[in-house]
């Protein structure tokens, strides 16, 4: 990755993975990528295989009791962990260190905004079966995973995570109002969103929408969102639900 500027004190993340060259990957683009050129934030990618035994700098192994597949080992990757681990808070609420992991809780909103509010994180990518528990437990990794679905590897994971955390940055998207009228950002899906032209292939936008009536359209947009959320997300249709205040 070509080296980018860095303001002092920008929210880093220390990525370490098999493959480096990966990233920036999607993160170098549009708004995230104007945002690290400026070094509003800062991206650093750890070489796994660098920290790698032996001559082939080996950093797997088979799985302890048999089966399938191979694992990566706990001295490869306590070595990486450690290096990338110097100068940076203890704290988990100062410097979350994860492992990106389908066995993991589930990502959210309120994830990235706690991530954004660190002063940057370390993200651990697994490969093959995944990594040594010890591994996981020695460091007190917290694992986090994108979904209920098994990707190769944890790269691209990563880069979801990081994308949804490094937006919430001051200064990255460049309008802060964005983010809050946005989904998840108060429990509930975003109101269905309309653009020109009025007319579209016949159908038009919601009269309301060009009707110039502020309160009106929040009214609309409020209703939306709701019969969005109840419909499609029931979960979080009832935690909604339960903190709305009483009449
Ligand atoms: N054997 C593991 C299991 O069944 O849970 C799956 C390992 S997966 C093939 C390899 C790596 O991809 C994992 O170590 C993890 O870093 C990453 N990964 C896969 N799915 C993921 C998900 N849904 N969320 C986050 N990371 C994931």
């Amino acid at each position: 990755m070509t080296p980018t500027p860095r303001l002092k004190g920008a929210w880093t993340v220390k990525v370490l993975t098999l493959f480096p060259e990966v990233f920036p990957g999607v993160l170098g683009a549009s708004l995230t990528g104007k945002a690290l050129q400026q070094g509003l934030w800062a991206l650093d990618p750890v070489d796994l295989r660098t920290f790698g035994s032996g001559k082939h700098r080996k950093v797997d192994d088979t799985p302890a009791g048999g089966g399938a597949g191979l694992v990566m080992r706990p001295d490869v990757l306590g070595r990486a962990l450690r290096m990338a681990g110097s100068g940076t808070p203890q704290d988990p609420a100062r410097w979350p260190r994860l492992y990106l992991s389908p066995r993991g809780k589930p990502f959210t909103q309120a994830d990235a905004q706690r991530f954004a509010r660190a002063e940057g994180m370390t993200l651990l990518c697994g490969r093959f079966e995944g990594v040594d528990q010890r591994v996981i437990d020695h460091f007190g990794l917290e694992e986090i995973s994108i979904g209920d679905f098994v990707l190769t590897g944890g790269e691209i994971a990563a880069q979801a995570l990081i994308d949804a955390t490094v937006r919430l940055i001051p200064n990255v998207l460049g309008n802060e109002a964005s983010t809050e009228e946005e989904s998840f950002s108060d429990g509930l899906l975003e109101h269905p969103q309309y653009t020109k032209p009025a007319i579209w292939e016949g159908c038009e936008i919601p009269e309301v929408l060009l009707s110039g009536h502020h309160g009106k359209v929040a009214e609309w947009r409020r209703d939306e969102a709701e019969a969005l959320t109840r419909a499609r997300r029931p979960d979080l249709w009832e935690a909604y639900q339960a903190r709305k205040p009483k009449p």
